[in-house]
């Protein structure tokens, strides 16, 4: 990679299911290199990761059937930087509360989640964000059957919080959820920067998570 902007970097993303060619679009305009990863062997010499929205149990059913799920928790555990966005938070989270049965994730995040805590598809918002970690403007933020962080360990840096009032869980009725979270190369979001134009979290994974 060059001089430490990311531009230049070479990104994989996570392709065996969800909003893949989103991503690929708004890294490849950043000035990434970008590949599809589907095996192991695709995972080679990356920068970073990009783990798309979709549906988490889908993701892990294929890449544990098609093997490169053991490569990926390898990756982030030799410390790759890995951006997951909605699917991809649950992915990259160590527990998942509401998991269906069998589902595991790659972990390394030392997080709780709950899928689908803002409920279902309908139940999907739009919202601004103050991020000042990643952008001086408020993001913007779609929510579709999001994720929320139950539970932060102490090396995680919640970066955002959407208000608990959206969320479906009664332990949250009051104060706000965190759905932005940093933990050393490990970069997650409850909601989908990929569809909005709001490209500040991907510029934030490419110039300061890759180094
Ligand atoms: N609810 C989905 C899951 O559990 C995530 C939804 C999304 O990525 N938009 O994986």
């Amino acid at each position: 990679m060059t001089g430490g902007d990311g531009a230049g970097s070479l990104v994989g993303v996570f392709a065996l299911q969800g909003d893949v060619a989103e991503h690929v679009r708004v890294l490849t305009a950043l000035g990434a290199r970008v590949r599809p990863v589907r095996s192991a062997a695709d995972l080679a010499g990356l920068d970073g990761l990009v783990i798309p929205g979709g549906e988490s149990s889908v993701m892990d059913k294929l890449s544990r059937l098609l093997g490169v799920a053991p490569a990926i928790r390898h990756a982030i555990g030799e410390g790759l930087p890995v951006y997951g966005t909605c699917a991809g938070m649950i992915m990259l989270a160590e527990e998942i509360a509401n998991p269906i049965v069998g589902q595991q994730s790659f972990g390394g995040l030392d997080i709780t989640v709950q899928r689908n805590a803002f409920g279902g598809q309908v139940e999907s918002f739009e919202t601004a964000l103050e991020v000042p970690e990643v952008s001086g403007d408020p993001v913007h933020a779609v929510f579709i059957r999001a994720p929320a962080v139950l539970r932060a360990g102490p090396d995680v840096q919640v970066l955002a919080s959407a208000p608990a009032s959206r969320s479906e869980n009664p332990e949250h009725s009051s104060g706000e959820v965190p759905v932005a979270v940093r933990q050393g190369r490990l970069l997650a979001t409850s909601f989908h920067p990929e569809v909005t134009g709001d490209w500040s979290f991907h510029r934030y994974f490419l110039e300061r998570v890759i180094r």
